[in-house]
């Protein structure tokens, strides 16, 4: 027997892995600046793991608020 929210947890778990991902569904992030979702972009194809935001605007906005 397991809670309902334990079940919803292992569900979004899942799904932000991306294991359950379906042929044609493309890899999301969450936009480090703006904290909104992003999916993957042909151009960050040999960078995915180092894009942290949605756009160059929010990099940008992120370098100018670091400090
Ligand atoms: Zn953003």
């Amino acid at each position: 027997m397991q809670p309902e929210e334990s079940v919803l947890s292992t569900a979004g778990d899942i799904a932000a892995r991306g294991k359950a991902r379906r042929k044609g569904d493309l890899p999301e992030k969450t936009c480090a600046t703006c904290g909104r979702p992003f999916a993957w972009r042909r151009k960050w194809a040999t960078v995915w793991d180092e894009v942290r935001h949605c756009s160059d605007r929010c990099r940008r906005s992120r370098n100018g608020v670091a400090r």
